[in-house]
């Protein structure tokens, strides 16, 4: 196991009723700017939820922000950072899913980068995002009431900002963008369609496979809880197709997804974002939901470089597939690991393949392109995936393979 510090300060309220907390967490003189995505917090209730609890107690001023879209905009972020200098704000509270709250980490960090007008500037903002916005040393604070159980956002420092006019989406991370805590309440799941549903169990299992499917470092907890997740998604993936209804699978998915990428079982282990850094070109080219790009691209991945991650790929087939035929050689161990994971995403109703988006080869150039512009040169646990590596893997991506 590699050398590592783990500190991860986000206050998990987990339970059905818990909105009802908000009138604890949130400081009561704090003036609070709301901030939703295109709609469902209205449509549910949950927003009229939130405002009730945060008038319970204490004196607070709110103001809202709608309109944060999926795959959140850089342009609209922007707005909402003037809003939060023009009123004063000390406390964001996202009510969404990973892009609203993805967003509202970015408006916490890029506030305070201000022109002279006092607006906010965007040239300091891109060129923040363009560093990773690593270098920022204050932040408003940030709540979030989580409605979709995918990212791990409302457990980790990280984010991803989309920006159409530069056909840009790029991550960030900074120890100021954890949550001060997160509210997770599995009913609130239950309005999803099934789509997003699907999505976010495809999104927590790719997390978790891209801090898992390296190489062995002998990480033995990390392991084993990155197989237990794992096995926990493909269980209760299948099971919330079947019965959306069921409220104890909803929260095991809820919790799973949070546990995926909260930064645990990526501790003192190789990591390999190579899936999502390629599947986010795509979705700022094509429009294509986040996780359904992983599951056509993560595929690919394995199958290409399944020798330099042979080691783990075997463990993942015995492990989480239990595949344990002796008579198969190693390579027909992994490609039926690798089947088994495609037909699980299929299962889920997600693609495997650029065709199954309507895409094709001539997909290809493009991306690489922008994997280029956006210096994506350098991916996996080992820093060889350059663009030769990433055209092969989307080269492998066109037609499905299962
Ligand atoms: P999302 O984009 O936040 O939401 C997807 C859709 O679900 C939206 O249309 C939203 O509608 C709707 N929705 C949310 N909650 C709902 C509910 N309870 N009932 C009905 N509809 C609901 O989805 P996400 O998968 O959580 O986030 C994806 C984004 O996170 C991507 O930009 C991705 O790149 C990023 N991401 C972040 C991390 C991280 O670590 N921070 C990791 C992976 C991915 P409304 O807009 O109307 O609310
Ligand atoms: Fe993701």
């Amino acid at each position: 196991m590699n050398n590592f510090q783990y500190y991860n300060p986000v206050r998990i309220v987990f339970g059905e009723g818990q909105i009802e907390q908000l009138a604890e967490l949130v400081p009561t003189d704090a003036r609070v700017l709301i901030t939703y995505g295109g709609g469902s917090a209205q449509r549910t209730g949950t927003l009229d939820e939130v405002k009730t609890a945060l008038a319970a107690s204490g004196n607070r001023e709110v103001f809202e922000f709608g309109g944060i879209e999926a795959n959140p905009e850089f342009t609209t972020l922007l707005k909402a950072a003037d809003m939060v200098n023009e009123h004063d704000i000390d406390f964001l509270l996202a009510v969404g899913g990973g892009s609203v709250l993805d967003g509202s980490k970015f408006v916490a960090l890029v506030s305070s980068l201000t022109e002279e007008d006092g607006t906010v500037s965007r040239d300091k903002a891109w060129d923040a995002l363009t560093s990773y916005c690593r270098d920022i040393d204050s932040a408003v604070d940030l709540g979030a009431v989580l409605t979709i159980p995918a990212t791990g956002s409302e457990m980790n420092s990280g984010g991803v900002i989309n920006y159409s006019e530069r056909q840009a989406k790029l991550p960030f991370g900074n120890p100021l963008a954890f949550p001060k805590f997160s509210i997770l309440d599995p009913l609130k799941t239950m309005t999803l369609p099934e789509r997003q549903v699907m999505n976010g169990v495809a999104d927590a299992f790719v997390h978790v496979m891209e801090q898992y499917l390296t190489y062995p470092v002998n990480a033995k907890v990390q392991d084993a809880f990155s197989e237990s997740l794992l096995k926990i998604l493909i269980e209760e993936g299948t099971a919330v197709k079947a019965d959306p209804e069921n409220l104890e699978t909803r929260k095991n998915i809820m919790w799973t997804a949070t546990m995926a990428l909260n930064g645990l079982i990526g501790t003192g282990v190789p990591q390999d974002w190579t899936t999502h850094m390629i599947g986010h070109e795509l979705t700022s080219l094509h429009a294509i939901d986040h996780a359904r790009t992983l599951t056509i691209v993560l595929p690919s991945v394995l199958r290409e470089l399944k020798d330099s991650k042979k080691d783990k790929l075997l463990q993942y087939a015995r492990n989480v597939w239990n595949i344990t035929d002796t008579d198969q050689n190693d390579d027909a161990i992994i490609e039926e690991a690798i089947k088994q994971t495609e037909n699980f995403f299929r299962k889920l109703g997600l693609p495997v393949s650029l065709a199954d988006v309507e895409l094709d080869a001539a997909a290809i150039d493009p991306i690489i392109k922008q994997l280029e512009v956006h210096g994506m040169v350098k991916l996996g646990e080992h820093s060889k995936n350059d663009l030769a590596v990433s055209r092969r893997i989307l080269e492998r991506a066109v037609t499905s393979h299962a």
